[in-house]
């Protein structure tokens, strides 16, 4: 892999939902194996920024590069773009009516071509990995939070990903099932996997993140390692902001 390259790369990225201005000047580069975490308000547009890295959500000017490349518009190449990057929400987004293996053998077999024996097999190492491979026969709604998100992580995992973007994927858990979900990140990072995620865990950001960056109002008003930006912000707003959560 070119480790010169940015596995995502925003450029001057504005995007308005009618009068609101949800992104303002948002530039932001994140290398191979890096771990940005994106914290800030509710509001400030850190979902806007995931959804447009994934173009489901549209901007209005600048420039998003996957892997050197502008984000495509459409189609097939967007697609293949898509399946490079694995995508994580607060709702887990599983299918409820198919079992926790079909939810993970399914981008693999209807979109990456593998045959349905690879895929499973496959499907069951990550599951596994993720610490449910005994749950891989139930559907989702058998499983706790915390297992239908390690079941999402999986999944994604299952389409070889680029890059994992994961949005605030801990804020609709039972306080005790967050950690198992964390650690499965924490993992993920320390083999390296490219990653940006949006959460308000700060001792998950210190322990894994490579650049803290803070959003409000739509704008990236710092960024740091997580020792320089939890130590000494450098704005009253994120001042505050660690203040409220803290
Ligand atoms: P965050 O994830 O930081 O809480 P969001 O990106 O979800 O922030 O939202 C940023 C702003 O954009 C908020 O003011 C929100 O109300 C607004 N917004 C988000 N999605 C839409 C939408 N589809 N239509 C209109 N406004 C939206
Ligand atoms: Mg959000």
């Amino acid at each position: 892999m070119n480790t010169d390259v940015p596995v995502i790369e925003l450029r001057h990225v504005e995007k308005c939902f009618g009068d609101a201005h949800v992104l303002k000047d948002v530039s932001l580069s994140v290398m191979p194996g890096e771990v940005v975490v994106v914290i800030g308000p509710s509001g400030s547009g850190k979902s806007t920024l995931c959804r447009a890295i994934n173009r489901l959500e549209r901007i209005d000017s600048g420039e998003i590069l996957i892997l050197g490349e502008p984000l495509p518009e459409e189609g097939h190449e967007l697609a293949a773009v898509r399946a490079e990057l694995g995508m994580v929400f607060q709702s887990f987004n599983l299918f409820a009516h198919m079992s926790v293996l079909r939810n993970v053998t399914i981008g693999p077999t209807e979109v990456l071509g593998v045959s349905k024996a690879e895929a499973e097999r496959e499907a069951l190492e990550l599951l596994e990995r993720v610490g449910v491979a005994s749950q891989a026969k139930k559907v989702p709604a058998q499983l706790s939070g915390g297992q239908q998100q390690r079941v999402a992580i999986a999944r994604s995992l299952a389409m070889h990903p680029r890059a994992m973007l994961f949005d605030e994927p801990t804020s609709a858990l039972d306080p005790e099932m967050i950690n198992e979900v964390l650690e499965v990140m924490v993992s993920l990072a320390s083999q390296g996997m490219t990653m940006i995620v949006v959460t308000h865990e700060m001792s998950f950001a210190r322990r894994v993140a490579d650049r803290v960056v803070f959003m409000s109002d739509g704008a990236i008003l710092e960024e740091g390692t997580p020792g320089a930006f939890f130590e000494h912000p450098k704005t009253e707003r994120a001042r505050e902001f660690l203040d409220s959560i803290r």
